[in-house]
């Protein structure tokens, strides 16, 4: 019975004690948090040498290098971070971005240039993104992501092939 009581009046206790504290969750997703600099998120590959040391680091498989293109399975990677740190050239970053999820399972493959750090991939999610859901001009969005892989010296036709189709796709949506 006094234990009882003990155990009410100290459970009591607790809440006060945190009823006046400020949160530590946010309400996800109107609000989101700044990861910490240490923080193991989508890897981002810039002023890589193709010395192969990451593919051997990684735990699981997820790096190759094919020509030009590096690239990085997220289906694979499980954000150890090896490949970061054994790069002789720092050219790998896992960076604070950490919604990943997606429809589209080929989306997680993360392809990177070798050359000039210019990042394809991105250039043709960032376009078809913004065709999508913005409705901007598809023609000049290719184009330029053309010339961006061309100023990076690397093979554009997949890219821009992709690119097209995608921003189609989601204009027939
Ligand atoms: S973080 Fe780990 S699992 Fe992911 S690519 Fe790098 S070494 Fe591989
Ligand atoms: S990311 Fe770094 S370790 Fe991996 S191949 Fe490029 S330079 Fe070598």
């Amino acid at each position: 019975m006094l234990k009882g009581i003990k155990y009410t009046l100290l459970s009591m206790f607790t809440v006060f004690k945190h009823l006046f504290k400020k949160p530590v969750t946010l309400e996800y997703p109107e609000k989101r948090i700044t990861p910490p600099e240490q923080f193991r998120g989508k890897p981002v590959v810039e002023g890589c040498i193709k010395c192969g040391t990451c593919i051997k680091v990684c735990p699981s498989g997820a790096i190759k290098i094919e020509g030009d293109e590096f690239k990085i399975d997220l289906n694979k990677c499980i954000f150890c971070g090896n490949c970061q740190y054994y790069c002789p050239k720092k050219a790998i970053k896992l960076g604070g971005e950490y919604e990943l999820a997606t429809e589209d399972i080929n989306g997680l493959e993360l392809t990177y240039s070798t050359e000039e750090g210019v990042n394809v991939t991105s250039s043709v999610e960032q376009t078809t993104r913004l065709a999508q859901e913005e409705g901007v001009n598809v023609t000049s969005s290719v184009e330029q992501t053309t010339r961006l892989a061309q100023e990076g010296d690397v093979n554009v036709t997949s890219s821009v092939e992709q690119t097209t189709r995608l921003a189609q796709e989601g204009e027939g949506e």
